[in-house]
C-alpha cells in the first residue's frame, strides 16, 4: 500500500497515511484536531500529464493538493 500524506488546514499539521487506492479520495482526519484534511502532491501523483518539465517545481510531497502552495494553512 502506497504512503500518502496529508495537512490539515485547521492546524496545518502534516501526517502520512497507508492507503488503498480505493481509499485514496476518500477522507482524512487530522489526528490532531479531527479536521478533514488534504492530500498532498506525492511524488508519483498526476501531475504527469499536465506538462513535461513544470511538475518538477512542485515535486517533494510538500504542496498542498488544493493550494498547490507549501503553506497550506492558508488554503482552507
Ligand atoms: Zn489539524
Amino acid at each position: 500500500m502506497p504512503i500518502y500524506e496529508y495537512c490539515c488546514p485547521d492546524c496545518g499539521g502534516k501526517f502520512d497515511l497507508l492507503r488503498r487506492l480505493s481509499q485514496v479520495d476518500e477522507v482524512a482526519l487530522c489526528p490532531v484536531c479531527n479536521r478533514e484534511a488534504r492530500r498532498l502532491i506525492s511524488s508519483f501523483a498526476s501531475f504527469a500529464r499536465d506538462a513535461g518539465g513544470v511538475s518538477t517545481s512542485i515535486g517533494g510531497g510538500s504542496s498542498c493538493a488544493t493550494c498547490s502552495s507549501s503553506s497550506c494553512a492558508t488554503c482552507g
